[in-house]
């Protein structure tokens, strides 16, 4: 056993009383307090642990949103749609297929797009299609994200290098955190909470059920350190790579020996710069020790990868090291297991939840990335009152978490916890007990489309009736035929 050493009991001051307290400013924690401030609340604070908004998205450098569209329709839009549409004004800040291009089969567009990863749909059972997946630059989010906070800042309070230590819980309900900072260790207190760390900070230290037991076939028991290179001819890399199908492996297996993990460069929204993504692991994102590895391990060897990209890849004989991401990224630790727990039967079957949040199209290759609904009792913790948990660290089984903690997801939860932590406070009601129809009226006037309400075009549903929730897959027929073989499906 450990040696203990007991803290003394202390004091603390109260920082600061709100109605609606969201910690971690990653996409899930920004996205709530936006749409907490514009769906009427006043007394909103944010606490992050670093100097910046959007977490893995802007610090870890993931600089790719996935599958906004199924085949020409718009599904995922709200807070996620608009980061893009500000940030088309700055030009070379984003890239991704518009208009008519989007769901195109047409070869030439397909040329056009395939370079891309994830631009162009990836199941055998149909044509290919352009799929609206988007890139950008990071650092021009970051300045946005902001922007995004100054024009709410009479309604939220952002306090940045603020570290959430615990919870304050009373009688199974949360009335508060206690946070550390250079100023020490203090409390704020709010009528509701948010928990958008990521890891479940708060949540774990609840009566709260969660889970820490990712399956180690998925990419979500992976840490990773991203950095940029630039100088690069990205498309010629891909081109040479679709001439000779060996090129990519000779490539990716003695990086991978070189790294000891998988690691692969992919394009950005700058057809001269890739960033590589790297999957370490199995590492626990919440370990201290797995923390330092990932950090130095990528680190010692980016002068190597890039002097071997730049003796063996075409496109990369000039190749530069352009930035290293200021913080790891973080995939998955803990998960919450909550009201409802999310599973692959969600992606296999066509289920309908009247709580519905978010309506998203994913990149669960069992559907053919059709929309699937996400109930908001996946935010909602068991056991304990006044929290919603959005984000990576969402309810789901250590399977579909692939599935559902990415940006997309993220946002579109967040975005939901806000509005329902906004509508808790308004009606003096908790948040096990909100009016769930008025926080989805005002998601839809937020822009995020939902089935079956009023207030969105029948054509979304059509669509997806016309094609049958796109379970004409290999995989889902398994999964209705066959439930046991289903059950070892993991998305390469
Ligand atoms: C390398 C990598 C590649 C990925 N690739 C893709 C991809 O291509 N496309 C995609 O859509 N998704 C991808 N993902 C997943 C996606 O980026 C994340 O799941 C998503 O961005 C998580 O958002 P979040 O807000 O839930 O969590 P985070 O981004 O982790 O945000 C949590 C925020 O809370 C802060 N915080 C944490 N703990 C505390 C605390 N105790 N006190 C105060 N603040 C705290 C953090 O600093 C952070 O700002 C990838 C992830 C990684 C790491």
């Amino acid at each position: 056993m450990s040696k203990i050493f007991m803290e003394e009991a202390r004091s603390i001051e109260v920082f600061d009383e709100c109605d609606i307290l969201v910690v971690g400013g990653g996409a899930a924690g920004h996205s709530a307090a936006i749409a907490a401030a514009r769906a009427g609340a006043k007394n909103i604070v944010l606490l992050e642990r670093y100097g910046y908004m959007g977490g893995d998205v802007t610090g870890g450098y993931v600089i790719m949103v996935p599958n906004l569209t199924w085949l020409n329709q718009s599904y995922v839009r709200g807070l996620q749609e608009e980061w893009f549409t500000r940030l088309s004004n700055i030009p070379g800040a984003v890239l991704g297929a518009e208009g008519d291009e989007i769901g195109s089969t047409d070869p030439d567009v397909i040329h056009k797009w395939e370079p891309i990863w994830d631009a162009v749909s990836r199941v055998e059972e149909v044509p290919k299609r352009v799929v609206r997946s988007v890139y950008f630059e990071p650092n021009q989010l970051k300045i946005e994200l902001d922007k995004m906070l100054l024009e709410e800042k009479e309604n939220i309070r952002v306090y940045c290098h603020t570290w959430a230590a615990a919870p304050i819980v009373e009688n199974d309900a949360v009335k508060g955190v206690i946070f550390e900072s250079k100023e020490g260790r203090k409390a704020i207190l709010a009528k509701v909470v948010i928990d958008a760390t990521g890891d479940g900070d708060l949540f774990a230290q609840t009566k709260a059920p969660y889970a820490a037991d990712s399956d180690a076939d998925t990419r979500s028991t992976n840490t990773a350190m991203v950095f940029r290179v630039c100088n690069v001819d990205y498309e010629a890399f891909f081109r040479n790579n679709q001439k000779d199908p060996s090129a990519f492996g000779k490539i990716v297996g003695p990086l991978k020996g070189m790294l000891g993990h998988l690691i692969m460069p992919l394009p950005t929204q700058d057809p001269n710069m890739v960033w590589f993504n790297n999957w370490l692991g199995p590492f626990d994102c919440t370990k201290v020790k797995d923390l330092t590895a990932t950090e130095m391990l990528v680190r010692d060897k980016i002068r190597d990868i890039i002097d071997f990209m730049r003796k063996n890849a075409v496109g990369f004989e000039n190749a530069e090291l352009y930035d290293i991401a200021p913080q790891l990224g973080a995939r998955c630790s803990r998960r919450l297991q909550g009201e409802y727990v999310m599973t692959m039967s969600d992606f296999a079957f066509h289920r309908e939840f009247d709580d519905v949040i978010a309506w998203h199209s994913t990149i669960c290759r069992i559907n053919d990335s059709a929309p699937i609904e996400i109930p908001y009792r996946a935010i909602l913790p068991r056991g304990v009152e006044n929290l919603l948990c959005p984000g990576r660290h969402i309810s789901s089984d250590n399977v579909a978490i692939d599935w559902l903690n990415l940006i997309p997801q993220c946002v579109g939860t967040g975005q939901a916890a806000g509005v329902a932590a906004a509508v808790a406070v308004t009606d003096n009601s908790t948040v096990h007990d909100v009016n769930i129809e008025r926080v989805q009226d005002i998601l839809v006037e937020q822009d995020v489309p939902l089935p079956r309400h009023a207030g969105v075009d029948p054509a979304l549903t059509e669509l997806c009736e016309e094609h049958k929730y796109g379970l004409y897959t290999k995989l889902a027929k398994l999964a209705a035929e066959d439930p046991e073989e289903f059950a070892k499906y993991r998305q390469p």
